[in-house]
């Protein structure tokens, strides 16, 4: 039996109405329906929800009677997206926790090697409770009466801060890998403790990872940088040996990441645009650096540097990176070479380059870390500050010839 707990702290008002309409239309139509997971979560810690997910026991098809422009996704993990208005809330169907030895033999819900690549069997609110993560993302909370109801004494390990995983640490994390990333996630987000067991499964099972799908590991990874808690989680999964297994670095690459890491938890607490390609771009500007190095004998300086992105970005085999990241990374490394060089006529156009924002940051990362001469980037900073008479005069500054040449010039018109 679960403990209803009448007693909390959420803040009414800080949920969503879409996700109590959502809940509300489920429940009009018979079907048994909760708020679920990090919404609970972080509406108990007084957070800001960053989504909010929706349990029923109405199966994806019958969500999609009740809310007929919904969308239902996932193969592995079928769900359904209801939209409301910019909101997308996410329906799931209570589940069952996968029995191991039965799960080969039932068409839905398949595991290989202990690994559940599929996970359709539905079932009822308490299986669904058990079958979740961590015990602070199994809360249900009912809006009619608002109560949380906890199965797994998820509330007494959310007020110790403490992140333990449901069953068997072990078990749990060979039946998904990714549970190891949204362990450091959560810790480094919620600033929680790891539960010892849940703790001591994480190293040896980190080579697990190289059996997820590259692309979802990369959406994992998104969401890791994206916490505004990324250079936390970075040393997080520094002390598991997991970033060997996601991103092979070197040693003189650690200064760099840490301060795109730096740089990317501020912009995200002044609520300004982020990026993960940025941060990537500074994983593997070393890889990138030295096929550039290895290669620069053969062709023009230009292939050798396409080929060297497009080679260094494809070896990604663990962790996939999308094509739309794949380019900004690739302008940001080429406009390095062009930002240092100062060639007079290139000047105006790389300060029009649409990249040229992402580059020169990049470039006072780099000029941080002693890459540069901090005055290639206070040139920098200076000729985004001037009109382009003065940029003109700046950079003939840089050019005596043809300052010279200018003055001769101006002498024979007159
Ligand atoms: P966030 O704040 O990032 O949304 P979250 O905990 O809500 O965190 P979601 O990915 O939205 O993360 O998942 C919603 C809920 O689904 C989780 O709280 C958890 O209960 C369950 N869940 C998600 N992923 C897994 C998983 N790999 N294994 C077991 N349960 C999971
Ligand atoms: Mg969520």
């Amino acid at each position: 039996m679960p403990r209803r707990i009448a007693s909390h702290k959420i803040p009414v008002d800080r949920i969503s109405r879409s996700a109590i309409r959502v809940v509300e239309s489920l429940r009009k139509a018979n079907y048994e329906t909760y708020l679920v997971g990090g919404c609970v979560r972080d509406l108990l810690l007084g957070l800001v929800p960053k989504d909010f997910d929706v349990a029923t026991s109405a199966t994806p098809e019958e969500v999609r009677k009740v809310f007929p422009r919904a969308r239902l996704i996932g193969r592995r993990f079928r769900i359904v997206h209801v939209r409301m208005g910019r909101e997308i809330i996410e329906v799931s169907t209570f589940r069952k926790q996968i029995d191991r030895d039965a799960a080969s033999s039932h068409g839905e819900q398949e595991a290989r090697d202990g690994l559940i690549v599929r996970d359709n069997v539905y079932g009822n609110i308490d299986e669904d409770a058990f079958r979740r993560d961590f015990t602070v993302n199994a809360l249900y909370y009912d809006p009619a009466n608002n109560t949380v109801l906890d199965f797994v004494k998820g509330m007494q390990d959310l007020d110790s801060r403490t992140l333990r995983l449901i069953g068997n640490p072990k078990v749990r994390y060979q039946e998904d890998p990714v549970r190891i990333l949204r362990a450091i996630r959560l810790a480094a987000k919620l600033d929680f403790s790891i539960e010892k067991n849940t703790e001591r499964a994480i190293s040896p099972r980190g080579e697990s990872l190289y059996a997820v799908p590259p692309p979802r590991l990369f959406d994992e990874f998104n969401k890791l940088l994206m916490t505004g808690a990324a250079e936390r989680a970075f040393e997080l999964l520094q002390k598991f040996n997991l970033l060997e297994i996601l991103f092979p670095l070197s040693s003189e690459s650690t200064e760099l990441v840490i301060t795109a890491l730096q740089s990317t938890d501020q912009r995200i607490a002044l609520e300004k645009p982020v990026t993960p390609a940025f941060v990537l771009a500074a994983l593997l500007w070393h890889q990138y650096k030295s096929q550039c190095n290895a290669s620069s004998t053969v062709g023009n300086s230009q292939e050798t540097q396409f080929e060297a992105a497009r080679n260094v970005i494809q070896q990604q085999r663990t962790v996939s990176i999308p094509k739309r990241h794949a380019f900004f990374i690739r302008d940001v490394w080429h406009l390095q070479l062009r930002l240092e060089r100062r060639n007079p006529r290139s000047i105006g156009p790389l300060l029009e380059h649409r990249r040229f924002r992402a580059a020169y940051d990049f470039l006072l990362l780099r000029a941080g870390n002693a890459e540069v001469e901090p005055e290639l980037a206070q040139w920098w900073t200076e000729m985004q500050t001037l009109n382009s008479t003065e940029q003109q005069d700046r950079i003939s500054g840089l050019s005596p010839q043809r300052k010279k040449r200018r003055r001769r010039s101006k002498r024979d018109n007159a």
